[in-house]
C-alpha cells in the first residue's frame, strides 16, 4: 500500500495519466479499468488434527481477448486488492506484447513455508476445485501460470486436478501453464520472466542518444547490475545478464538482508552457496551491507527489484542511485515514488513491459499444448533435408566442400529451447520499440511506463471497437 492508495488504484492512476495521451472516450475506458471478474473463496484445510480456513482469490480483470491468463502466488500479502491490481497489470502487460490473452490473476493467502509438502499439495488442489465448480479454470477460460512462491511443480498438481475433472477433455493440458517439461510444459519457460527482463534491458540500452540522457554509454556490457530477490525471475535475471550480457553484478539482496563485493558476485556461486548456508550473508569476499532494502540504494547502472511490491517508497527514494530500474517484480514501485525517481534521473522500465517474458512463453506452451505437438517436430526434418540439397548444389558449383561441423550448423532445424528464446528475444525488443516509437511520436509523454500504457491501451480499445461493443 502506498500511502493512502491501494496497488490497484495506483494502476488505475498510471492508465488515467496515459490516457491523457490518447482519444479514448471515457466509458471506454472506464471498460478497460474496471476488474470484470471477481471470486474471494474461503476453504478447509486439515492441519494436523485441526482445520485452517484459507483464503484464495481468482480475478479476471478483461475478457476483450480469452482465455484469461495470469499467474498465482502464495503469500502473506495476498488479498482481493492486490489481486485486482495484478490482474489489470496482466491485461495491460499481454496487449503490449501482443499476446492475445486477458489478464487474470490468482492468489492464496499463505506463507509456504509454514506447511509441508503434503498441506500444499492439498490447499492446491482445494484451490483448482473451486476455481472448476465456478468455471474460472480451462484452456479456453482462464490459465494460471506460476508467480510468487509457485513454480512447475504447483501447476503440475493443478493440472492433475483439472484433468480428473474434466477427463477426456481433449485440450486440457492447456489449463495451464508453467508446467514441468515431463507434464507437458515448454523448455525455457522457468527461465522466461528472467530472460525477457535481461532482453529488454539490453534493448534498452543499445539506444546510444537514450542512454547519453541518463549518463550511461551505450550497450549492457560491463555494466553494474544490483538484484533484490534471488528467486525465479531475480536469480534468473543475474545469471543471464552475467553469463550472456557481460553484467557485473555488485549487489544483491535476499530475506536475510544485502551484499555488495564492487569487485563483482558471482551468483552462480552465490546461488550454490545460498543453497548450502540457508543465506547470503557471508559470501566470500562481499560485505554484509544491511537488512533486505540496503541493497537498493547501491549506486549502480542497472537495479533489478525481483522480489514484491512496494519495495521503493516516497521514503528510500531519494537515495535511489540507479541510472535504469528494471521492475522485475510487479509493481515494486509506490506511486508516489515514481517521479521522486524520474525527477532524479533515473529511467524506469515498467513491470508489465519488463517482466513480460513469462506470460509470452506460457502463451508459447499453451500454444504446443493446444497443437498437441511439440515445435518443429514436424518441418524440422524436411527443412534439414531442403538445406542440405542447396548445400549440395552450391558445393557442386563452387567445387569446395565444407566441413561436417558447418554441415550440421548450416542445415540442422532450430530445438524447442532455441525456437522459445529466439520467439522471446523478438517479442521483448518488438515491443519495446513499439514503446519507443511511441515516444518519439509524442514528446509530450514524460516517460517510458506512461507510452507502454499508451501502447496498451490503444491496443485493448482497438479490440472493443472492432467487436463493436464501442464507436
Ligand atoms: P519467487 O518466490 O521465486 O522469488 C521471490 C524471492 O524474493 C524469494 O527468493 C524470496 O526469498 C525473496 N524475497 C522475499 N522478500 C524479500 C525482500 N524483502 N528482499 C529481498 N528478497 C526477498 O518469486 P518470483 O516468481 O521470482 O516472483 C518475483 C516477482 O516477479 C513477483 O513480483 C512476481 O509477481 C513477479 N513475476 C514473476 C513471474 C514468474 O514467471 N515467476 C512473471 C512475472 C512477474
Amino acid at each position: 500500500m502506498s500511502g493512502h492508495i491501494s496497488f490497484f488504484e495506483s494502476v488505475s492512476n498510471y492508465v488515467d495519466n496515459a490516457a491523457r495521451y490518447t482519444d479514448l472516450p471515457n466509458g471506454l475506458l472506464e471498460q478497460i479499468k474496471a476488474c470484470n471478474l471477481v471470486l474471494r473463496i474461503r476453504f478447509p484445510v486439515r492441519i494436523g488434527n485441526d482445520y485452517e480456513v484459507i483464503e484464495a482469490y481468482r480475478v479476471q480483470h478483461s475478457h476483450h481477448r480469452l482465455p484469461t491468463k495470469g499467474g498465482i502466488r502464495y503469500a502473506e500479502s495476498v488479498d482481493q486488492d492486490e489481486v485486482m491490481a495484478l490482474a489489470a497489470l496482466m491485461s495491460y502487460k499481454c496487449a503490449l506484447v501482443d499476446v492475445p490473452f486477458g489478464g487474470a490473476k490468482g492468489g492464496i493467502k499463505i506463507n509456504p513455508a509454514r506447511f509441508t509438502v503434503e498441506q500444499l499439495q492439498s490447499i492446491t488442489r482445494r484451490y483448482t476445485t473451486e476455481l472448476i465448480k465456478k468455471n474460472f479454470i480451462g484452456p479456453g477460460i482462464d490459465v494460471p501460470a506460476p508467480d510468487y512462491g509457485t513454480g512447475p511443480r504447483e501447476m503440475a498438481w493443478i493440472l492433475d486436478t483439472y484433468q480428473a475433472f474434466r477427463h477426456g477433455e481433449i485440450d486440457s493440458i492447456g489449463c495451464v501453464t508453467g508446467k514441468p517439461i515431463t507434464q507437458n510444459g515448454i523448455r525455457g519457460r522457468n527461465e522466461a520472466t528472467g530472460r525477457g527482463v535481461f532482453y529488454g534491458i539490453r534493448e534498452c540500452m543499445s539506444h546510444e542518444e537514450d542512454m547519453k540522457k541518463i549518463g550511461l554509454t551505450k550497450g549492457i556490457e560491463g555494466k553494474t547490475m544490483v538484484v533484490q530477490g534471488l528467486g525465479n525471475v531475480g536469480s534468473n535475471t543475474a545469471l543471464i545478464s552475467q553469463r550472456e550480457g557481460g553484467v557485473k553484478i555488485i549487489g544483491v539482496s535476499e530475506r536475510e538482508g544485502s551484499i555488495y563485493d564492487a569487485n563483482g558476485i558471482d551468483v552462480e556461486k552465490l546461488l550454490l552457496y545460498r543453497m548450502e548456508k540457508g543465506t547470503i550473508i557471508g559470501y566470500p569476499g562481499s560485505k554484509h551491507i544491511g537488512d533486505p532494502k540496503a541493497a537498493l540504494e547501491i549506486e549502480c547502472d542497472i537495479l533489478v527489484p525481483a522480489a514484491l511490491e512496494n519495495q521503493i517508497t516516497v521514503e528510500n527514494a531519494p537515495r535511489i542511485k540507479a541510472k535504469i530500474i528494471a521492475e522485475a517484480a510487479n509493481g515494486p514501485i509506490t506511486a508516489d515514488a515514481d517521479p521522486i525517481l524520474l525527477k532524479n534521473g533515473s529511467m524506469i522500465l515498467p513491470d508489465f513491459y519488463i517482466n513480460a517474458g513469462g506470460v509470452t512463453v506460457s502463451y508459447f506452451e499453451w500454444l504446443k499444448n493446444l497443437s498437441h505437438h511439440r515445435f518443429g517436430r514436424l518441418e524440422n526434418r524436411f527443412q534439414s533435408q531442403a538445406f542440405s540439397n542447396i548445400l549440395k548444389k552450391v558445393e557442386d558449383m563452387t567445387g569446395k566442400t565444407i566441413s561436417d561441423r558447418e554441415r550440421y550448423l548450416l542445415t540442422r532445424g532450430g530445438t524447442e529451447i532455441e525456437l522459445v528464446n529466439s520467439g522471446l528475444e523478438d517479442t521483448m525488443i518488438t515491443a519495446y520499440q513499439q514503446v519507443r516509437d511511441t515516444m518519439l511520436m509524442n514528446s509530450k509523454i514524460p516517460d517510458v511506463r506512461t507510452a507502454a500504457f499508451v501502447c496498451a491501451l490503444n491496443k485493448i480499445a482497438s479490440d472493443y471497437i472492432s467487436m463493436g461493443i464501442f464507436p
